[in-house]
């Protein structure tokens, strides 16, 4: 039982075994590789030791094929990705650009599914976005 998530924009998977693979590009205008851990709710970050990731710091996750930037208009601190369950079930997934920030949203429909110990910090963009 596994879920897959997938770029929004050309559809690639973005996930190799235990992780999601982003192109990233901090604040600072470093770019880079991040893993991101695919379980939700799992705030594992793995990335090469010469890429620096300080905690607080923004960073622009892309679409590693296509480099197509995973945002949306809901926060501009959240990016976004779509997953596919083991049913074919597709869900958006939004997550926190902020290095330290576990923020994770899993929606389907008017259903929202948040997971991480901030998920509170956004909840009323998400909240007014879906559930009109
Ligand atoms: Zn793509």
């Amino acid at each position: 039982m596994i879920n897959h998530f997938i770029c929004p924009k050309c559809r690639s998977h973005l996930n190799v075994g235990d992780d999601l693979i982003f192109a990233a590009k901090s604040q600072d205008g470093r770019k880079g590789l991040i893993l991101l851990h695919s379980e939700l709710g799992n705030y594992t970050v793995r990335h090469n030791p010469h890429y620096d990731i300080p905690a607080g710091m923004k960073f622009e996750f892309h679409c590693p094929v296509c480099h197509h930037p995973l945002a949306t208009d809901i926060n501009k601190n959240l990016s976004r990705v779509l997953m596919v369950d083991p049913g074919n079930k597709e869900y958006e997934v939004l997550f926190s650009k902020i290095a330290g920030e576990k923020s994770t949203y899993c929606l389907i429909g008017e259903n929202v599914n948040m997971f991480g110990d901030d998920a509170g910090n956004y909840v009323d963009f998400v909240n007014l976005s879906y559930t009109k």
